[in-house]
């Protein structure tokens, strides 16, 4: 047994107390930045087939005091891990409210819908449909104009718990997607069962749809399913020409990618599309 103790001693590994380390500064910082309000808005235009503004995703960032941008690939696991990401996910939705609800009077953005990404934690929350509400209802946005994006896997966990929850939202006007559809497990039969408006292609099947016949016949097969099913389906990461082309031809309904514009700081998208 001491030989033993003195082996876990020889398994103490700098690298990983390193790692833990800038775990923990990262999360001090995330802290501080929420109260701070280091956050902001960034919107990704969508378009539909004939080049028309159909809508945008609203993606987080974090500016960090040193002027850093973070994107939410290098926090928003630990914001999940401790927590964070509820104060942060509730603060996401009653910004995109409040923007909703200062386009109605513009002639250009009052029928453009956002889209946000909402986590499994936050879905968890007995009071999740009550605070998307909430937030509707206290910015005078317009539900309709709200879509939420859930991830199959977020979708697969508490079955029963998560279609009340959807279905109590969709009767107060919200609609949802499932994102990076095709990268889950989850089973075609759930497609049905979920009150869902919108599919989202993974880009990983966008990436190579015009180089690789694997990722074209997925491609194909979603959009036929999705038809079928009277989805839309919008896909995401579409940076060429050719990926747009073979899309089109296959009747995806919406684009979304850097070949039609970079996610913008949501004023920036504001001024950009609202104005003539
Ligand atoms: P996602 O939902 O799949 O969002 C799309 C990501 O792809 C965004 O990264 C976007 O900037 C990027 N993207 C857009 N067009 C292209 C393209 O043509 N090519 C390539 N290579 N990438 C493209 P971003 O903004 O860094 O966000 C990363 C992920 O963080 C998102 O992936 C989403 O899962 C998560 N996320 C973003 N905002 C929020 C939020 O408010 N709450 C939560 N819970 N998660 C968020
Ligand atoms: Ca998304
Ligand atoms: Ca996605
Ligand atoms: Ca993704």
């Amino acid at each position: 047994a001491k030989a033993a103790g003195r082996n876990t001693l020889r398994f103490f590994d700098p690298a990983m107390q390193a790692a833990i380390d800038r775990r923990y500064a990262l999360e001090h910082d995330l802290r501080e930045g929420l109260l701070r309000d280091e956050f902001l808005l960034y919107c990704q235009p969508q378009f539909d087939a004939d080049g028309a503004l159909a809508g945008g995703e609203v993606l987080l960032r974090w500016r960090r005091p040193d002027g850093e941008l973070v994107s939410p690939n290098e926090f928003i696991e630990l914001a999940e891990g401790t927590g964070l990401v509820l104060p942060l996910g509730r603060w996401v939705l009653r910004e995109t409210c409040k923007r909703l609800a200062g386009w109605r009077h513009n002639p250009r953005l009052a029928q453009v819908p956002l889209s946000v990404n909402v986590s499994a934690q936050q879905l968890r929350c007995t009071d999740f449909p009550e605070q998307v509400l909430g937030a509707v209802r206290d910015t005078g946005a317009d539900a309709h104009l709200l879509a939420l994006e859930l991830t199959e896997s977020v979708m697969a966990e508490n079955l029963e718990e998560v279609i009340a929850k959807m279905e109590r939202l969709r009767r107060g006007g919200v609609t949802f997607s499932i994102d990076d559809f095709g990268t889950g497990y989850s089973s075609l039969s759930y497609l049905k069962r979920f009150p869902l408006e919108t599919l989202k292609i993974d880009r990983s099947f966008v990436h190579d749809i015009h180089i690789d016949p694997d990722a074209a016949a997925i491609v194909e097969v979603i959009i036929t399913l999705a038809r079928k099913l009277g989805l839309k389906v919008v896909a995401e990461g579409v940076e060429e020409e050719a990926q747009r082309r073979f899309l089109s031809d296959e009747g995806c309904d919406r684009f979304q990618g850097y070949l039609f514009g970079r996610p913008l700081a949501i004023d920036e998208f504001e001024r950009q599309f609202g104005h003539a």
